[in-house]
């Protein structure tokens, strides 16, 4: 028996096909939209306003595809990481992070991924497949807190610009009245400046975070195989070229390594390279990963560096870490579940 497609993950103009498939009106898309993203049902029964004989159709090839997640892990802080099925054998992580003022969710976009970042636990995993629209959004929709949530950021794992198709649709899902009808402004996809970058920057109105890491191409080069084929200073051109100072936003991203990219010369090479980008920079604590030489540095050392941006007109803040008690650095829990289950 063939597997049923999930209608969970589908744009409007992906639920019309299915009800011209099903011999319903044309305005039984929308209500199954409304079912699936605003009333956030489970199954087709429940879609009490279309024919019985037809939500019978339905379910013969369809079904909603909402999966809850299969484990969890809770830290002392409350953040708490989901593991979502992907396809046999496949894992996904979630991070859910509340704090006083609001509650984000840090959602994965593929299986494992081929950008190999030395500092990252999910590039040590290889790239297995892009995640769907469906397992995407289910990562969202699924998620026992979905009802707190105020903001998404596409940090999990995976390359988000690597996985445009679908994530395109999951983002017009997001903020399309028919679906969630969030503003862009809750949304950031964050992307180490892949082949997407432009086409996002085009058609997208969420916010746009780009890991950055060094300012110096040979050496982001070593942490970051990416420069070779989409270089830093390509990526800030095409930067430049779209406005941050209203509604979007652009951060960096900028992973603080002990003796590597924490010095005063860092800084300043930094804030000289951003001076004339509306931007934010945004410090993160490295959380060591097993067989990587790159150690976290002192929080002294990060607070000098912060100082130095934001004395030079670059806003900069270290992010508060959250879960280190449950390894948040992205890809552990489903590396291990992987292990587990092969
Ligand atoms: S940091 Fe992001 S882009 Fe780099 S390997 Fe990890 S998941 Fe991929």
């Amino acid at each position: 028996m063939s597997e049923k497609k999930r209608l969970l993950g589908m744009t409007l103009d992906e639920l019309k096909i299915v009800a011209a498939e099903a011999g319903l009106p044309g305005f039984a898309a929308k209500q199954m939209a409304d079912w699936l993203y605003k009333k956030r049902v489970s199954s087709i029964e429940e879609m009490t306003n279309i024919a019985i004989a037809k939500r019978k159709w339905l379910a013969e090839s369809y079904e909603v595809g909402k999966v809850p997640p299969v484990d969890f892990q809770k830290s002392v802080d409350g953040t708490i990481k989901y593991l979502y099925p992907a396809g046999p054998g496949n894992f996904v992580e979630s991070v859910y992070i509340p704090t006083s003022d609001r509650a984000t969710l840090c959602v994965s976009s593929q299986v494992g991924c081929k950008m190999n970042c030395l500092f990252c636990m999910t590039g040590k995993q290889g790239f297995t497949k892009n995640l769907s629209a469906n397992e995407i959004l289910n990562q969202i929709q699924a998620l026992p807190e979905n009802d707190e949530l105020t903001n998404l950021v596409f940090m999990g794992m995976g390359e988000p610009l690597d996985n445009t198709d679908e994530l395109f649709k999951v983002l017009e899902i997001l903020t399309a009245p028919y679906g969630y009808a969030w503003s862009p402004k809750r949304i950031t996809v964050s992307t180490i400046g892949a082949k997407g970058l432009k086409r996002f920057l085009d058609e997208s109105d969420c916010h746009l975070a780009v890991s950055l890491h060094s300012p110096y191409p040979a050496e982001r080069l070593s942490l970051m195989p990416v420069e070779k084929a989409f270089p830093m200073h390509g990526v800030l051109d095409l930067i430049r070229q779209y406005d941050f100072t209203h509604q979007r936003r652009v951060s960096f991203e900028y992973i603080v390594f002990k003796n590597l990219n924490d010095s005063v010369q860092h800084a300043k090479a930094l804030a000289g390279l951003l001076k004339d980008i509306p931007c934010r920079v945004n410090l993160i604590r490295f959380h060591a990963i097993p067989n990587v030489p790159l150690q976290t540095t002192d929080l002294s050392k990060m607070e000098a560096f912060r100082d130095i941006l934001n004395d030079r007109g670059v806003t900069c803040t270290i992010r508060a870490s959250r879960g280190e008690d449950i390894f948040a650095a992205c890809g552990m829990l489903s590396t291990a579940k992987k292990e587990k289950s092969i």
